[in-house]
C-alpha cells in the first residue's frame, strides 16, 4: 500500500494521529502487535482460514446480462461481497480485530456504530472467537435501529446507549475511545471503516483488501489477462469497501483501471449530503484524523442526509482524501432517488439485490455504461444485501420490491 506509507510518516496532509494523550499508548501497542502479525505466515494463514472457512470468500464475480443487454453499452460485471457472512464486507474488518485482540490477550472487544451494522458484524466475530463485546451507540440511533440493535443482543454484546452531543455516530465513537482508554489492558476496540486514528486505517483497509485480491484472480480467470479498459465502481461512506476493491489495481495507469467512488447525494431536494468529495468540503479533524469533512464555517461538524444509513457519515477516510488529491481516484455522488431508481433497474433484470449503498454505485456505472462500448468492463462492488432495507423499500417503492427472506 502506496498511500499507507504517506499517511503513516505523517508526510501527507490527511490521517495521523489527532488523539488525546491517554491513547497514545494503546494506540503505540496496536501499531506494534500489527505491524508484528502482518508479516507472521501463521497469522496469515489463520486470517485467511477464517475469510474462506466463516466469512466465505471468494464472492461471486458475475456478469449481469441482461442488463447489459437493457443498457447497450459497456459490459456490466459484479463482484458480489453481499455474499459474505452478514450481507457485508464490515465482516472482514471485524474478522481481524477478533483475531488481533486474541493474540494480545484480550478478553473485551469494544465498538461504535451508527446505523448498526459495524456493531452487528462485531457481536458476530466477537461471539465466534469467544470475546465479550461492548457496542457503543448514539441513543437517537438505537431507536431508530431496532432490527440491529436486537441483532447484537442476539449475538450476546452489550449496547451501551450514549446520550452526549447529538446521540449519533460521532458521539459513539467517542466514548468508546473513552472506555478504550480507561480498560485497554483488558479491552480491544474496532473501529467500522477506514477512518480513526492511522492505524485503524490500516488494519481496515488491510482487511477489505480481500476483495480486490479476489477480484484480480477472478478477472485473470475469466479474461487471460487484466481488461485493457477496466472501471470499478463503488460507493463510499468511510470508504472501507470501495478501497479494498481497488487496492491491489493502485499501481495500473488510471487510463486502464479506473476507480470511480460514489458518495450519497442526499435527498434531490434537500441541501444536507454525506458526500464531502464531490462538493468540495474543507479540511478538518475527525475521529482523530485530518480529512476533508462536511462542516459549518466555524469547523463544526455538519449533520448529513442519505436514504443509506451506511454512507450517513460526515468525513471519509484520509485514503480517499490522498486518492482524490492526487486524482487517482475520480469520485461523483447519486442521490437518494436515482440510488432508488437504480435498484429498481438492477432487480427488474438480474437475480441480485443490491442495498442502498451499493445502489448508488450502480446508478453512476449504469449511465456511465450507456456511453461506452463492450469493450469496457465496469464491475460494480455490490457491498450489501437489500434485506436490511426492507422497511425503507417498502415505505419508498411499495411491497411489490420487498422479498421476505
Ligand atoms: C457501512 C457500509 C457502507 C459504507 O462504508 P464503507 O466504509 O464506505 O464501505 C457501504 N455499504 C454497506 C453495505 C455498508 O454496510
Amino acid at each position: 500500500m502506496i498511500r499507507e506509507i504517506n499517511l503513516v510518516s505523517g508526510g501527507g496532509k490527511f490521517g495521523g494521529n489527532f488523539v488525546p494523550e491517554t491513547l497514545k499508548k494503546p494506540i503505540e501497542d496496536l501499531e506494534i502487535l500489527f505491524n508484528k502479525l502482518k508479516k507472521d505466515k501463521n497469522f496469515i494463514s489463520e486470517r485467511d482460514k477464517y475469510f474462506k472457512n466463516w466469512v466465505g470468500t471468494p464472492t461471486r464475480f458475475i456478469k449481469l446480462e441482461n442488463l447489459s443487454k437493457y443498457v447497450g453499452g459497456a459490459q456490466i460485471w459484479s463482484k458480489v461481497v453481499s455474499d459474505a457472512n452478514g450481507g457485508a464486507h464490515k465482516i472482514y474488518n471485524a474478522t481481524v480485530h477478533c483475531l488481533l485482540a486474541k493474540r494480545a490477550g484480550k478478553k473485551i472487544i469494544c465498538g461504535d456504530t451508527g446505523a448498526g451494522y459495524a456493531g452487528k458484524m462485531l457481536s458476530m466475530a466477537a461471539k465466534k472467537f469467544g470475546l465479550k463485546c461492548k457496542i457503543f451507540m448514539g441513543a437517537k440511533d438505537i431507536d431508530r435501529q431496532q432490527p440491529n440493535v436486537k441483532a447484537m443482543k442476539k449475538n450476546g454484546a452489550e449496547v451501551i446507549p450514549v446520550y452526549s452531543g447529538s446521540q449519533t455516530l460521532v458521539d459513539a465513537v467517542s466514548e468508546c475511545m473513552r472506555f478504550w482508554v480507561a480498560n485497554c489492558d483488558t479491552t480491544a476496540m474496532c473501529v467500522g471503516s477506514t477512518v480513526g486514528p492511522a492505524i485503524f486505517v490500516r488494519i481496515c483497509g488491510w482487511s477489505t483488501s480481500q476483495i480486490s485480491r479476489e477480484l484480480k484472480i477472478q478477472l485473470l480467470d475469466e479474461f487471460g489477462s487484466i481488461p485493457k479498459k477496466l472501471k470499478l465502481y463503488n460507493c463510499v461512506g468511510g470508504g472501507s469497501s470501495s478501497f479494498g476493491f481497488w487496492n491491489e489495481f493502485m499501481d495500473y495507469d488510471k487510463k486502464q483501471c479506473e476507480f470511480i467512488g460514489v458518495e450519497a447525494g442526499g435527498p434531490a431536494k434537500s441541501k444536507k449530503h454525506a458526500a464531502p468529495l464531490t462538493y468540495g468540503s474543507k479540511i478538518g479533524i475527525l475521529h482523530g484524523a485530518a480529512q476533508y469533512v462536511n462542516q459549518n464555517s466555524e469547523g463544526q461538524i455538519e449533520e448529513t442526509e442519505s436514504i443509506s444509513a451506511g454512507l450517513d457519515y460526515p468525513g471519509i477516510s484520509p485514503l480517499h482524501c490522498f486518492l482524490k488529491d492526487t486524482k487517482r481516484a475520480r469520485y461523483t455522488a447519486a442521490s437518494d432517488e436515482e440510488a432508488l431508481e437504480a435498484f429498481k433497474l438492477v432487480t427488474k433484470f438480474e437475480k441480485l439485490r443490491p442495498s442502498l449503498e451499493p445502489s448508488h454505485a450502480f446508478s453512476v456505472a449504469i449511465k456511465e455504461s450507456k456511453k461506452l462500448n463492450k469493450d469496457t468492463i465496469v464491475v460494480v462492488n455490490s457491498c450489501g444485501d437489500a434485506y436490511k432495507d426492507r422497511s425503507i423499500l417498502r415505505k419508498r417503492l411499495g411491497k411489490k420490491y420487498v422479498k421476505s427472506n
